[in-house]
């Protein structure tokens, strides 16, 4: 039997990482922000990642997003190694692979929630009436359709966000990744924002890794897992719904 090449060996996880460390130079000190991080992520998995401020999480998507190199060990996204990836390659694979979300939502202020939309899909489809199309299925889908023409000054903060969450899911990426996506917003916002993120997850099985502060986030995730230090502290939940979805069976 021919030996599966290391390109290979992610297998079925949507994200597999394996020993993955980074290490930055301050002056003659060498820090170790991500210590040694393995960790499989099933395809269509809500991923929650709690941790202290300082403790790695951001560090952790851009390693995930390939906007970061490890300084050992290996990240596999979809069976691909994205740390053998060159820099442009990585740009190409960000865009088709990758959604992003932020803290702060980063939309364009001159552009109106449908062009904030359709400036990513525009980047994989041609037709203009195609991108459109897509770009206001995908603002329906987060509440947004009749919001199309506002420009983001004349959106509440979690308008603007739920505008950057149909911007990144308009780009149909496998993996979307959500670094403090409600960090600005009040709570309640934030709790209807968790429970959007997970219904679109159910709806279009977008694997979704999710970075927060607040635990209760905990709740609604496949597996919650606790960072500290640049560590796994330790792993909630077992993903098991997230592979019965993956089956076709339902848990819930
Ligand atoms: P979190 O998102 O959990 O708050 P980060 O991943 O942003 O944590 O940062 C973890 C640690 O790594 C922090 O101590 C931060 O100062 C350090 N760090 C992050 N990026 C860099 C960098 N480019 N150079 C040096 N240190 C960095
Ligand atoms: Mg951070």
């Amino acid at each position: 039997m021919k030996a599966r090449s290391s390109s290979e060996r992610g297998g079925k996880a949507a994200v597999r990482l394996e020993g993955v460390t980074k290490e930055y130079q301050t002056g003659s000190r060498s820090v170790r922000v991500v210590d040694e991080v393995s960790l499989d992520i099933m395809d269509g998995e809500f991923i929650v990642i709690l941790g202290p401020s300082g403790s790695g999480k951001t560090t952790l998507l851009n390693l995930i997003s390939a906007l970061t190199r490890p300084t050992s060990g290996r990240i596999w996204i979809g069976g691909h190694d994205v740390t053998a990836l060159s820099d442009a390659d990585s740009t190409r694979f960000r865009a088709e692979h990758i959604g992003l979300v932020f803290q702060f939502f980063n939309l364009f202020p001159a552009l109106t929630a449908l062009e904030n939309v359709e400036i990513g899909v525009a980047l994989t489809l041609k037709d203009p009436a195609e991108v459109e199309k897509r770009s206001l299925r995908y603002l329906e889908m987060v509440g947004l359709g009749e919001m199309a023409d506002k420009f983001p000054s004349q959106l509440s903060g979690g308008e603007q966000q739920r505008v950057a969450v149909a911007r990144a899911l308009a780009m149909e990426p496998s993996i979307l990744l959500a670094d403090e996506p409600t960090g600005n917003l009040d709570s309640e916002t934030g709790e209807t924002m968790w429970t959007l993120l997970k219904d679109l997850n159910r709806k279009t099985g977008t694997t979704v890794i999710a970075v927060t502060h607040w635990d209760e986030a905990s709740a609604i995730a496949d597996r919650t897992i606790r960072i500290r230090s640049g560590r796994i502290e330790s792993v909630k939940g077992d993903g098991k719904a997230a592979a019965a979805r993956e089956k076709g069976t339902t848990t819930a």
